[in-house]
């Protein structure tokens, strides 16, 4: 595929480039922000699976399973989001303070298959709330990517018990297509006694609150809301090549190539014609090693 051919990539993806930021993704963050005033106030911020680093970007201790090449005023942490060590890693960061703010984009490698992707994806939003009740401020918010799959509503009872507000926000950046949506948890005040426990899966069923209790008046709704501004462009049209009518069209490159990303020995073995097999899939078909994912 040919450098003009990538540039017909989805228009949040060739804003991401002209304006700087790592990935598309950045302007889901924005939107949010426009949207719940996300960052009033806020002087200890925590961005977990942070990779390539758009949402770092905007703001700040960074956290992935992958290195990521370093941003100014950002302190990364290479480390995993189930881990407790992670969490105490944060904590001394803050020198002992809570943090006000965790956000989460964090996103397991999808299988394809629809049920099982959803549930890991699950796991790992559990997992992102579970760190964050080791660091964040009573009163914090946590923001989270969520995919809104037919068990979602167990999640959303879940999170109601550690925030007072949760809502269900959809940027216009995010593709309508994709059940991708992010969690807002405003006013974070865990039940009496809690004890964050990384050992104790948020899924143990051993609260007073009943998880299954999902009929009647114990089923939550939370509310949804779309945001970003109506005239902002919408991520599921195509939008033609030059944005500006009067300029030339120029190709702009990635602003930050991953450094290390999990697909690179499979480049290197195909493009020195090393894999086993000539009709092998190709592992990264639409990617070249030095694109970042959306
Ligand atoms: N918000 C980022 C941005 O705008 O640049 C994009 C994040 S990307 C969609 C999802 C990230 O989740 C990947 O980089 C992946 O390594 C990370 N991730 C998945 N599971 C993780 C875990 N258990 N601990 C830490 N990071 C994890």
């Amino acid at each position: 595929m040919g450098r003009s051919s990538k540039d017909k990539r989805d228009i949040y993806y060739r804003l991401a480039k002209e304006e700087g930021w790592r990935a598309r993704s950045a302007f889901k963050l924005l939107q949010l922000d426009h949207e719940f005033n996300l960052f009033t106030g806020v002087n200890r911020a925590v961005d977990l699976c942070a990779a390539p680093g758009s949402w770092s970007q905007v703001k700040i201790v960074a956290v992935d399973l992958q290195a990521m090449a370093p941003l100014p005023g950002v302190t990364q942490i290479q480390g995993d989001i189930t881990k407790v060590s992670t969490a105490q890693e944060i904590i001394r960061h803050f020198e002992g303070q809570p943090a006000d703010l965790v956000v989460c984009d964090g996103a397991p490698d999808v299988t394809g298959l629809h049920d099982v992707d959803e549930y890991i994806q699950a796991q790992l939003l559990l997992a992102a709330l579970n760190i964050t009740t080791h660091v964040l401020k009573p009163g914090g918010t946590f923001v989270a990517k969520i995919f809104r799959g037919k068990d979602v509503t167990l999640l959303y009872s879940q999170l109601k018990i550690f925030f007072s507000g949760v809502t269900c926000a959809k940027p216009r950046s995010s593709r309508n297509s994709s059940i991708e949506a992010f969690v807002v948890c405003q006013n974070y005040c865990p039940p009496e006694g809690y004890v964050p426990n990384m050992s104790n899966p948020l899924l143990d069923h051993s609260y007073d609150v009943d998880f299954n209790q999902l009929e009647g008046p114990n089923r939550v709704i939370v509310p949804f809301l779309a945001c970003g501004d109506l005239s902002a462009f919408d991520s599921d049209r195509t939008y033609p090549l030059q944005l500006d009518a009067d300029k030339q069209y120029q190709y702009t490159p990635p602003t930050q190539p991953p450094i290390c990303p999990p697909y690179q020995q499979a480049c290197h073995l195909r493009k020195n014609n090393l894999l086993s097999r000539e009709d092998a899939p190709s592992v990264c078909p639409s990617q070249s090693q030095n694109e970042p994912e959306p």
